[in-house]
């Protein structure tokens, strides 16, 4: 089950490094190693029917021995044809010397091609084909596409996969107990990985699709479920209560109901006598700050030090900058921690947290390092939580001899049925309601035909003394030959020479992830001083980044982003007072479906409402992936069975997790499905 990739046939170190970069690394992970989707090889036609452009399968006689011919620079071109009753096609291959042996005259094969008609002659050139008597291997049949990275051909790991399912499917153990799978109908785990894998028809595929999605939804409901019942019994430390009538008299002005009702949700929680755990979801300007400054408030008055972690120094100096004025009139000291300070001031920020004489720290990750410790911390307060894993998570939460209760919060509009799911282990607070008298982004759908108006739009802005977002998607795809292709990077640097040339003498800034993190902070930082009117970024700058002056985002490509991200995009302007606008470009190609999905957008500026309908356009891959939530990722759930909403399935999955726990909380009964789950929850954490 463990063996190493490298002793498949076919498979030598090279390979099995290219493997590796894809996590597999064992047969068994070849063997979940699920399609990112099929190619459909099962249509047929006679020679005579066959449409230009359309690929089928073709059964016919080899009606001449092939005929071999040498072109320039050592290419060769193989030429014959073939018969059915209806008519003749002619075969044309290039590079294809093995075609010579291969294709003997009188024999019957299978070809499988796309046709070209011109006039009464017909043709395929490079067409895959196999005898008719042994064909289904590469024609007549749902041929699965991986997904593959560089130096890993699409036919080297159809091959190696081939081989795993061989010798693995059939020994797998069935981890869903037998009374759930007939409940739902679900097939046996060896009959959905051969499917899986090598569908019999699209029937057979649904079947697998539903049952490995349920699995997988089945197992991280359960291990979720399974961590907040553990948690559930460890006590917390009563913090103290927030001084309420002072606390918003001090405000400048008045908490909204929802953040009311959160504050006082977080204060029964901290002196309930159990730990909290606990998650704050409120879109992008919902107040989540002054509500996380009400809970530090309340560790303070009841004597113990908390702190504010941040996934960029940025936003940390951010949060220091609002946060150490208004604790200073509380009396309550406060410290801003990153990478960037001097040993000598770490060091003294240090000595002053162990010691006690600091009350409360902001900081970036910097704050989980050794070397870090506190008199008597109370409680963690992570921002941006979908930023950091679960590993951090838990890191965190171990500071500290007496676990400090933890606190985090997230901007990413998540659907209650799959918050339920992703922060299983949390309990979840909502900051549904924006404070008064916001000016929702003006938000437009428009193709390629708009963009001279765009053009002069941003140009408009930027004169007008406004700053202007140009946002790309950055998109790594991996051709069929294993080449990869980023072709995000080249773009936003395309389109910045583009805006570049709208400017002459205005500086235009790049921002995206492959650049050094110091060069991609000072171009933000000197956009976010005003210095630069236009930036143009990859998504690096989707969290957090507040630039008042920022009144126009224009986002290329805009069909390829869910809609949850462009809407969180689109919260990075309209943070100052004046109108401002969101501009969504589709991409030439995209279709109709694309931009009545951008449309959305258009009419709604309620986070929820959009995650919802992402969920039931994209279904609930979007939101899962180790990248967003630290969660482990879902392959299957990306793919459900066609006759049937992710959503539905993920209600039944958890109702059925759910379920079995109250029948057997220790899951004695079930030995190998818990360790399945200790171990994921293991791979979480590390
Ligand atoms: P987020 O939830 O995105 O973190 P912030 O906490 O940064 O939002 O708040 C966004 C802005 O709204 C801040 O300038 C903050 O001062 C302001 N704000 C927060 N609560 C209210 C409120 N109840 N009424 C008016 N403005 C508020
Ligand atoms: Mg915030």
């Amino acid at each position: 089950m463990t063996d190493p990739i490298s002793e498949l046939k076919g498979i030598g170190q090279a390979r099995a490094k290219a493997f590796a970069r894809l996590g597999l690394l064992s047969s068994y992970d070849l063997l979940r190693y699920y399609p990112a989707g099929y190619q459909d090889r099962t249509a047929a036609s006679p020679i005579s029917a066959l449409v230009s452009g359309t690929a089928v399968c073709v059964t016919a006689m080899a009606a001449a021995d092939p005929r071999e011919t040498r072109l320039r620079q050592g290419m060769t071109l193989t030429k014959t044809h073939a018969v059915d009753e209806t008519g003749r096609l002619e075969l044309t291959f290039f590079n294809a010397p093995y075609v010579k042996t291969a294709l003997v005259k009188g024999e019957t094969y299978v070809f499988f091609g796309k046709p070209e008609r011109k006039g009464a002659r017909c043709e395929m050139v490079n067409p895959v084909f196999e005898p008719a008597g042994s064909a289904g291997r590469v024609t007549g049949l749902l041929l699965p596409v991986y997904r593959l990275t560089s130096g890993l051909p699409q036919y080297a790991v159809r091959a190696a996969v081939r081989q795993a399912v061989d010798a693995l499917a059939g020994a797998e153990p069935d981890l869903l107990p037998p009374e759930i799978r007939q409940a739902r109908a679900l097939c046996h785990i060896g009959f959905a990985l051969r499917q899986i894998h090598a569908p019999d028809d699209a029937r057979s595929l649904d079947m697998a699709r539903r049952r490995l999605a349920f699995e997988e939804l089945f197992r991280l409901s359960l291990g979720l479920s399974w961590m907040k019942r553990g948690r559930a019994a460890k006590p917390g430390r009563a913090l103290g209560r927030l001084p309420r009538d002072e606390f918003e008299a001090a405000l400048p002005y008045e908490l909204t109901g929802a953040q009311r009702r959160v504050i006082a949700e977080l204060e029964d929680d901290m002196n309930s006598g159990r730990l909290m755990s606990r998650l704050i979801q409120g879109d992008v300007g919902s107040g989540k700050t002054i509500v996380a400054a009400a809970a530090v408030l309340m560790a303070a008055r009841g004597g113990f030090q908390a702190a504010l972690m941040a996934p960029t120094e940025l936003l940390a100096a951010q949060h220091h900058a609002t946060l150490e004025p208004f604790m200073r009139r509380w009396g309550v000291s406060c410290g801003l921690l990153t990478g960037k300070l001097s040993p000598k001031a770490k060091d003294a920020l240090r000595f002053a947290l162990a010691g006690g004489g600091l009350r409360f720290v902001v900081g970036t990750h910097a704050l989980l390092s050794e070397g870090v410790s506190f008199e008597n911390l109370g409680l963690i307060i992570t921002d941006e939580q979908h930023r950091f894993g679960v590993a951090q998570r838990s890191a965190l939460a171990e500071k500290g001899e007496h676990s400090p209760h933890t606190l985090f919060m997230s901007a990413t509009p998540i659907p209650r049925t799959l918050a339920m799911l992703l922060y299983g282990e949390l309990d979840v607070s909502l900051i549904d309601e924006l404070p008064p008298g916001r000016v929702p982004v003006k938000t437009y759908a428009v193709g390629e035909d708009m963009r001279a108006r765009i053009d002069g739009f941003i140009k408009k802005t930027a004169e007008q003394g406004g700053q202007v977002y140009v946002v790309c998607p950055m998109i790594e795809r991996v051709d069929d030959e294993g080449n990869s292709v980023s072709e995000g990077l080249k773009e936003a640097v395309a389109v910045r020479e583009r805006i570049a040339g709208l400017f002459p003498g205005h500086e235009v800034g790049l921002a995206h992830g492959r650049m050094k993190a110091k060069e991609r902070a000072d171009v933000i930082g000197r956009f976010r001083a005003g210095e630069i009117p236009v930036l143009v970024a990859t998504t690096v700058i989707e969290v957090g980044v507040d630039v008042p002056n920022a009144g126009l985002m224009v986002v290329e490509n805009a069909d390829r982003f869910g809609l949850a991200q462009l809407h969180q995009l689109r919260g990075r302007v309209g943070r100052g007072r004046r109108e401002s606008f969101c501009v969504l470009m589709a991409a030439p190609g995209a279709g109709e479906l694309a931009r009545k999905r951008l449309e959305m957008l258009t009419k709604s500026s309620d986070g929820f409402a959009i995650a919802e309908a992402d969920l039931a356009l994209r279904g609930p891959g979007e939101f899962f992936g180790t990248r967003q939530h630290g969660l482990p990722a879902l392959r299957m759930a990306e793919l459900p069975a066609a006759s049937e909403s992710p959503a539905a399935l993920l209600y039944e999955a958890r109702d059925a997790a759910l379920g079995l726990l109250d029948a057997d909380p220790e899951l004695k009964g079930h030995a190998a499905l818990r360790a399945s789950i200790e171990d994921m929850l293991r791979g979480m954490r590390s």
